[in-house]
């Protein structure tokens, strides 16, 4: 274990029990790929990762706040309790500790993965198809080579965020 994940180690064990009251048993570490996002939670090894750059560029405040957005994943799973983002012992949990409720985007220059495409419309007259990123209601929109109707379809990706 490098230098820093060492640091990092104590850092959450430290928050997780003045905050939370009680002890993170996993392993944290800096991962420097993780650029779009502040850290990560792994359902399946208890692991944290957390990224870096966040911690040079927003110092380490905000990266205590991602530490404890993380932990509420973290003992919320253990705890058998609703441990996603949209549930309320999430939220609710969060609040109290006062962990980051996003993660911050990082400053323009820092490479972010742009957002893929699911979904296309095609043209029921012409062929045209054009990509979206996000659901879209195709009778709101017409074809724009020959004004036909559209029609909406979701896409198979592989890619995982
Ligand atoms: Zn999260
Ligand atoms: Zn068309």
């Amino acid at each position: 274990m490098q230098e820093q994940d060492h640091q990092l180690q104590e850092w959450v064990e430290r928050v997780s029990i003045q905050y939370f009251g009680l002890p993170f048993r996993h392993r944290a570490t800096y991962n420097g790929r993780l650029k779009s996002t502040g850290g990560r939670y792994f359902t399946k090894t208890h692991d944290i990762e957390i990224s870096p750059h966040q911690l040079r560029n927003f110092g380490e405040e905000e990266t205590e706040k991602i530490i404890k957005h993380e932990l509420c994943h973290y003992h919320l799973h253990i705890l058998k309790r609703g441990y996603n983002h949209r549930d309320q012992d999430f939220k609710q949990l969060l609040a109290k500790v006062g962990g980051s409720r996003f993660c911050k985007a990082l400053p323009a220059g820092e490479k972010r993965k742009p957002e893929p495409y699911r979904f296309k419309l095609l043209c029921r007259s012409c062929g045209m198809e054009y990509m979206r990123k996000r659901r879209t209601d195709p009778r709101r929109y017409a074809c724009g080579r020959c004004r036909g109707q559209l029609l909406l379809s979701k896409l198979d990706f592989i890619s995982k965020t």
